[in-house]
C-alpha cells in the first residue's frame, strides 16, 4: 500500500481534481490510501467564518457559508454533470455538511464566544467537503472508492487546534479501518488535517497538517511510500515565490527535510518526517500539475550525499536577548532561563550564548511572550527585538564542505547580523537579519551557493 496526499491546489477546482483522479488511477496497482486537503483557500474561508461568528457578525457568517456552499456545489456539478447517480448524493452531502455548519456557527454567533473546541469543529469542514466530492468523482470515473472518516481513526489529545497525535492509538485503529474499507474496492479516500480526541470530539493538527496526517497514516499501515502531491516540482533549494532560480532537489535526507520544514520551507508540515522515519518509509514530493517530473525523494541519511541543499527562512521572528544581572553561574542561568520558556509553553528556535547572556529566537506568533519577558525580568535584563527574519542554510555536513562558509559570508558584507547559530550535527547554519533585508539577503546567498 501507499499513501497519496493531495494539497489544496491539487484539489482546488474541477480541472485540478480531474487531473488528480487520473494520477490516482495510475497508482491503483499500489493500493493507494488517498488523503486530501480542503480545496485551496477553503480553510482560510472557514477561519473567517469562525472569526465572524466570534464577533457576532451574522452577515459575514451567512455570506461566507453561502460562498462555501456555492463553490463546492459548482465544483461537483462541473465534474459530475453527466452522472446523476453520483452528482445527486454529492450535492446532498455537501448541503448536509453546510447546513450543519451553518446551524453550529449561528449558535456560536448568538453567544459571541468561540472556544478552540468550536473553532476546530468549524475549520475541519473543508476536508469533509473536498473528500466527499472527490470520492464521488472517483466512483464516477470507474475507480471503486470508499470514503473513510479520519475522525474515527486519527486520535489526538484535547489541544483542539493543534492536536498532538496519539501514535499508538492511531497505529491500533488505522490498519483495521483501512483493511475493512478496502474490501472489494480499488482505493480509499480520507481527510487530512482532521482528527478527534479520545472522546470523539473533533480536533485538527494545525495549519498545513494534511502532510502530517498522510505520514501518520503511512506509519500506521507500514506504507511502501508516502507521496505528497503539491504545486511545485518537489522540494526546491528555496521558496520559489521569494527566490529566483530555485532548483529541484532530487534527493534529501529525512533530517535535511525536517530541518527545512522546521526552519520555514512551507512545502512540508514540520512534523511530517517523524512518523515516516519511525518506519523508514520513503517520502516523495511530487507536482500534480507536472506528474511526469520525478520530484524529490526523501530517504535515510546514509543514502544521501553531503552538501548544502537549501536556504530556508522565517520572515517574522522575535529575538529575545537576556543578560544576567546577578552573579549566577552559567549553568544555573541557562537552566533558569529555559525553565521559563518551557513553563510558558514557548518553543525556542535558535540559541546563542556567552558567559552571562543568551539570545534566542521565537516565532512572532508565539503566545505568552509577554509572560516570558516578565518572568525573565525577575532576574535578568531582557530585550525583545521585533521585525527580524531568520535565514537557515541547510545540508548534511555542510560546514565540512569546502568554501561553504565563505560562500555564505561573502554576500553578507555590510549586512548586520543579530544572532548566529550552528547546530551540533552540522546540518543547519542560521542567522538573523533585519526583516526589510530578507529578500535581498536570501537571494544573494542562494545565488552564491547554487548559481
Ligand atoms: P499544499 O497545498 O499542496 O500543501 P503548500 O502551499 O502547503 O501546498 O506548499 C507548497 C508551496 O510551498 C509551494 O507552492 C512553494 O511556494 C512553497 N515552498 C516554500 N519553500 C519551498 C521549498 N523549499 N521547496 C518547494 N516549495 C516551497
Ligand atoms: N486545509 C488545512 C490548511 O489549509 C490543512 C492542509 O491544507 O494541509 O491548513
Ligand atoms: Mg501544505
Amino acid at each position: 500500500m501507499i499513501v497519496m496526499k493531495f494539497g489544496g491546489t491539487s484539489v482546488g477546482g474541477s480541472e485540478a481534481i480531474a487531473r488528480t483522479v487520473e494520477i490516482i488511477r495510475g497508482r491503483l496497482g499500489k493500493k493507494p490510501v488517498v488523503v486530501v486537503s480542503a480545496m485551496t483557500k477553503i480553510t482560510d474561508l472557514l477561519y473567517r467564518i469562525a472569526d465572524a461568528a466570534a464577533s457576532k457578525d451574522l452577515r459575514g457568517v451567512e455570506e461566507n457559508v453561502r460562498d462555501l456552499r456555492e463553490r463546492h456545489i459548482a465544483t461537483a456539478e462541473q465534474l459530475l454533470e453527466n452522472d446523476a447517480a453520483n452528482l445527486l448524493p454529492a450535492i446532498s452531502r455537501v448541503n448536509e455538511i453546510c447546513d450543519e455548519l451553518e446551524h453550529y456557527v449561528l449558535a456560536v454567533c448568538a453567544l459571541g464566544e468561540l472556544s478552540d473546541r468550536s473553532k476546530a469543529k468549524i475549520v475541519s469542514n473543508g476536508e469533509l467537503l473536498s473528500s466527499t466530492i472527490i470520492c464521488h468523482v472517483m466512483n464516477s470515473k470507474g475507480i471503486r472508492t470508499t470514503w473513510m472518516d479520519a475522525r474515527k481513526v486519527m486520535v489526538t489529545d484535547s489541544c483542539y487546534m493543534q492536536g498532538e497525535p496519539d501514535m499508538s492509538e492511531i497505529c491500533a485503529r488505522v490498519p483495521g479501518a483501512v483493511a475493512e474499507a478496502y474490501e472489494g474496492m480499488d482505493a480509499i479516500i480520507t481527510q487530512g488535517f482532521i482528527a478527534s480526541n479520545a472522546d470523539g470530539v473533533q480536533t485538527v493538527l494545525g495549519r498545513g497538517g494534511s502532510d502530517y496526517s498522510a505520514s501518520l497514516i503511512g506509519m500506521a499501515i507500514d506504507a511502501k511510500a508516502i507521496e505528497i502531491w503539491t504545486d511545485v516540482d518537489g522540494v526546491l533549494t528555496a521558496d520559489p515565490r521569494r527566490v529566483n532560480g530555485a532548483k529541484r532537489l532530487a534527493r534529501l535526507s529525512f533530517e535535511e527535510a525536517a530541518e527545512m520544514a522546521h526552519f520555514g520551507a512551507k512545502v512540508l508540515h514540520p512534523l511530517t518526517i517523524e512518523p515516516a522515519v519511525r518506519k523508514n518509509i520513503p517520502i516523495y514530493v511530487l507536482n500534480s500539475m507536472n506528474p511526469s517530473c520525478e520530484g524529490t525523494l526523501i530517504l535515510q541519511s546514509n543514502q544521501i550525499e553531503d552538501g548544502v541543499k537549501s536556504v530556508s527562512f522565517k520572515e517574522n521572528i522575535l529575538v529575545i536577548n537576556i543578560f544576567s544581572t546577578k552573579m549566577i553561574n552559567a549553568s544555573g542561568f541557562l537552566s533558569k532561563v529555559f525553565d521559563i520558556f518551557s513553563n510558558n509553553g514557548v518553543s525556542v528556535d535558535l540559541v546563542s550564548t556567552s558567559e552571562a547572556s543568551i539570545s534566542v529566537t521565537c516565532d512572532s506568533s508565539t503566545k505568552n511572550i509577554d509572560r516570558v519577558v516578565a518572568d525573565l525580568s525577575d532576574f535578568a535584563k531582557v530585550e525583545l527585538v521585533r521585525d527580524k527574519s531568520q535565514i537557515s542554510v541547510i545540508g548534511k555536513n555542510l560546514v565540512s564542505q569546502k568554501d561553504v562558509m565563505q560562500r555564505i559570508a561573502l554576500p553578507m558584507r555590510g549586512i548586520r547580523l543579530y544572532l548566529i547559530s550552528q547546530d551540533a550535527s552540522h546540518i543547519n547554519f542560521s542567522f538573523v537579519v533585519d526583516r526589510e533585508l530578507l529578500n535581498e539577503t536570501v537571494n544573494k546567498i542562494h545565488d552564491s551557493l547554487f548559481a
